[in-house]
């Protein structure tokens, strides 16, 4: 195993930039020239750091970017004015400002969400950017599919909101086609109704991109889990979009022990050894970012070796067994995500046995882990 001493921290995240820019090529692939990619950059850029994947998003010609909020928009809008950036969220009051500091498209789901935006273009002097949302069936944001026509009207007699882009979101894209399939034709009836537009379409996120055709009048697609290498659905064969891990996590051995069969392991008594063991303690726990649920039942790898997880992840600290295997040592790497082809660990896995979700692995990656990057372009 190749490992610079250099490259070891107590916890560190490595991020691949290289394979993230494959995957973005790939995705770019997969959709006709002429719809846009909108690259889903939110929490952090799903943790694998803002400013390192935008600028690469930049490079690979991605032109349209999606935040949950207006202080995710203000670092993309640092790094470069002119890209459009899309609000996914709801935008509270007292940030409505920041909307027309940093040139911001809102989502408008309610004809209040309207009568305050078109209010303050009215103020700026130029109309406000805004996407309206349908709800088709996912039951949070947008106006009810049946409502939309007339939200659609009442936006029409505002000068002061510019609507650029009309969406939708499927819940159940990774499940149920049958579901997405009647979620897409409620979003194509909004869109009959409401006629010959000059708007950017968009529905699909990285699941709904498996099931994407051209043939539909959308023309652009909101790529979140996918860029980083993750297939929504976890069980099924790889989709038709080939894409490669992005990030690792790593911590190491803090220290190593024996300890007699029948003593409890980490807080509440929740696992007691069966048998005379060398237990390892690793130098991060749910503070940093492993995933409580893998409590007893996760793994790590050290020096290529599974290694199980024993009683409760703690906030610092997580205890693993090292007993029979091949030597250790205080200071080696553990891996709680792995993207070493020969021995891989990858997200879906271990949010899998976390009884978690890919996305909330990946978010949970905390400030206090270490971002290294490789891959990095000339430019
Ligand atoms: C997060 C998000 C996406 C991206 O979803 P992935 O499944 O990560 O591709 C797309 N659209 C909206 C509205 C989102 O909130």
């Amino acid at each position: 195993m190749k490992e610079k001493t250099t490259d070891l921290h107590r916890c560190w995240a490595e991020i691949d930039l290289a394979a993230f820019e494959r995957n973005v090529r790939s995705i770019q692939s997969a959709i006709p020239p002429e719809v846009h990619y909108i690259a889903v950059v939110k929490a952090n850029a799903y943790g694998h750091g803002l400013p390192q994947i935008v600028r690469r998003l930049m490079q690979c010609g991605v032109d349209y970017f999606a935040v949950a909020n207006t202080t995710e928009a203000a670092e993309i809008r640092q790094m470069g004015i002119g890209w459009p950036i899309l609000i996914l969220s709801p935008v509270l009051p007292e940030e409505m400002d920041c909307l027309i500091e940093d040139d911001l498209i809102s989502t408008v789901s309610c004809a209040e969400e309207a009568v305050q935006l078109n209010a303050l273009g009215k103020r700026r002097g130029i109309p406000m950017k805004a996407h309206l949302k349908v709800d088709t069936g996912m039951g949070r944001l947008g106006i009810w599919y049946e409502q939309a026509l007339a939200l659609i009207h009442t936006i029409d007699g505002m000068p002061d909101i510019s609507l650029e882009g009309i969406y939708t979101h499927f819940s159940s894209a990774d499940t149920d086609a049958a579901y997405t399939a009647k979620q897409r034709e409620r979003f194509i009836q909004v869109l009959e109704k409401a006629g010959q537009r000059d708007w950017l379409v968009h529905a699909d996120n990285s699941a709904g991109l498996e099931s994407y055709t051209s043939d539909t009048s959308f023309n652009a697609v909101r790529m979140g889990l996918l860029q980083f290498g993750v297939h929504p659905y976890p069980d099924s064969a790889l989709g038709r979009v080939s894409v490669e891990p992005v990030i690792s996590f790593h911590s190491r051995i803090g220290l190593i022990k024996n300890l007699p069969a029948g003593t409890p392991i980490s807080y509440n008594k929740t696992y007691t050894l069966e048998k005379d063991s060398t237990i390892g303690i690793l130098t991060a726990g749910y503070g940093d970012g492993v995933p409580l649920g893998l409590s007893n039942c996760g793994h790590v790898l050290i020096r290529g070796q599974r290694c199980p997880i024993l009683g409760r992840v703690t906030m610092d600290q997580t205890v693993v067994d090292l007993t029979g295997g091949r030597s250790v040592q205080v200071g080696d790497r553990a891996t709680f995500i792995g993207n070493d082809p020969e021995q891989p660990l990858p997200v879906a896995e271990v949010s899998k046995a976390a009884t978690s979700i890919p996305w909330e692995t990946l978010c949970n990656i905390t400030k206090r882990v270490v971002r290294t990057y490789t891959g990095m372009r000339e430019m």
